[in-house]
């Protein structure tokens, strides 16, 4: 339910944007956790800091021409939405996908601005893409188009204005050809303007695992709130790619197993759990399915195509491909074979039938503002490396997205707690991530 003085900025956001019905479902998430803020500070309210929260600072809509290996003309739809740039330049990724509008990428770029407010660190919040399919594509045919999207793009961004990284179907071949493109145009070795780079051009060691590997550790941390541990605990993975693949790996490493991961073909069950290496020979440099995952295991794993993976049992579920993709019928299945806890790798991946059923059921959930701000946090980090043109180890890294993880954490759990819903994780998330950059908003004036 809505506060009463937010119920018409719903409504107001609703009109004005129709038909972008993910960025909807976002707003009016975060607008359900605002309520007791509001009452606490009407100031939030006065001073039109929600309502302008709700409208991007800049959208831009581009025409991508680029020709394919046969010679054929393709034309696709770039986006950049520009949402808020109060706590830093703005910052979040490119997604290339064809099922990619403006209101995806709105929803993302709403989301990014109260994950990235979460981690403590200086960005603002962004979202990009293009309706873009690189499945199947030629290598050849990706760096066309990567090229011809940033010769449209460049002109936007800039260390200190506008930094993307990668999101679903785009990984560091994608940010290689279009770092390669801005480097060309402007004639700057600007490292700090993309994240996601390979490390021996100006990435980061763990930049690849951090979303996965922080997702494991935000569960890791609510288990130990609850004296538990992953060791014995089933899980089950959606998805088999960047996120979905490292967040496999840190559970097997912290003594979970994780027998079931998908992609949208279908599910693998591996009993014993997945072979990361495996996986990643599959996904990672043969860019397959995850049908051939199966075959290449033998008797060891089977492949179950066209259904949905949140039919296995599990302990623990780990949605890290899509949005939707748990609705009503998936969180019962979930909630039935037993599951206790569900983390958001992906962006949205719950709907609000099934967070509901989830809170009513006491399966602990954990949103994707928070469980998986460990990639953008450590793209910030990034950023600090290229600052100052150093680049630290491995470990010193994953020590710093640890700690990361801890404090959002905990700073969900104590801003629940001081708003009356203890242990409600979307409240302390959408709580703290909101009191941050609507301060900043506050000090920097009605700009
Ligand atoms: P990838 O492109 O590496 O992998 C996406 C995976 O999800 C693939 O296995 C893909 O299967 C599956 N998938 C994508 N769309 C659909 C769909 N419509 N139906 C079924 N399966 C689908 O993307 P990432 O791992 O980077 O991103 C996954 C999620 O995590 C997204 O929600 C993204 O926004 C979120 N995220 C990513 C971050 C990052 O650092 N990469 C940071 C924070 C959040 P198939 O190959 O069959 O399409």
């Amino acid at each position: 339910m809505l506060h009463e003085k937010l119920g018409g900025l719903y409504e107001e956001v609703a009109r004005r944007n129709a038909g972008e019905t993910e960025f909807h479902q976002s707003v009016y998430e975060v607008l359900t956790s605002l309520g007791p803020v509001v009452d606490k500070h009407p100031e939030y309210v006065d001073s039109e800091v929600i309502r302008r929260l709700c409208e991007p600072e800049r959208q831009i809509i581009f025409r991508v021409p680029w020709v394919d290996d046969n010679g054929t003309v393709q034309i696709n739809r770039g986006f950049r939405v520009e949402f808020n740039s109060a706590l830093g330049p703005f910052k979040g990724g490119l997604r290339f996908h064809p099922s990619v509008y403006l209101g995806i990428v709105k929803f993302l770029g709403f989301e990014q601005i109260f994950k990235n407010s979460l981690t403590g660190m200086p960005i603002g919040g962004a979202k990009g893409g293009a309706d873009f399919d690189p499945k199947g594509r030629s290598d050849d045919e990706v760096m066309r188009f990567c090229q011809s999207f940033m010769t449209e793009l460049y002109r936007h961004l800039g260390e200190y204005t506008d930094v993307p990284a990668g999101d679903i179907g785009v990984g560091m071949r994608e940010i290689g050809y279009l770092f390669g493109q801005y480097k060309r145009i402007t004639n700057r070795y600007e490292s700090g303007v993309l994240t996601g780079k390979g490390t021996t051009w100006g990435g980061s060691l763990v930049r690849t695992e951090a979303t996965g590997y922080g997702t494991v550790y935000f569960v890791n941390e609510i288990l130990k709130s609850h004296n538990d541990s992953f060791e014995g605990k089933r899980a089950v993975v959606s998805g088999s790619g960047n996120v979905a693949i490292y967040a496999v790996e840190k559970v097997q490493e912290l003594g979970g197993a994780v027998i079931a991961c998908s992609d949208s073909n279908g599910y693998v069950v591996d009993e014993k759990g997945i072979d990361v290496d495996l996986l990643k020979e599959v996904k990672e440099v043969r860019r397959g399915r995850i049908a051939d995952y199966a075959e290449m295991r033998g008797g060891a794993a089977s492949f179950v195509a066209d259904r949905n993976v949140w039919e296995v049992p599990c302990d623990i579920a780990l949605p890290c491909a899509t949005q939707n993709e748990i609705n009503g019928d998936e969180a019962r299945s979930l909630i039935t074979n037993g599951c206790r806890i569900v983390a958001e790798g992906a962006n949205m991946p719950c709907s609000p039938t099934a967070i509901k059923q989830f809170a009513d059921a006491g399966v602990t959930f954990a949103p994707g503002k928070a469980a998986n701000a460990g990639g953008v946090a450590t793209s910030a980090l990034e950023m600090q490396q290229n600052a100052s043109r150093d680049s630290w180890t491995f470990a010193e890294t994953e020590q710093r997205l640890e700690q990361i993880m801890h404090r959002i954490h905990n700073r969900c759990l104590s801003t629940a707690d001081e708003y009356g819903q203890p242990g409600n994780y979307v409240a302390g998330a959408n709580i703290a991530g909101f009191i941050r950059v609507a301060d900043a908003m506050l000090a920097l004036g009605v700009v």
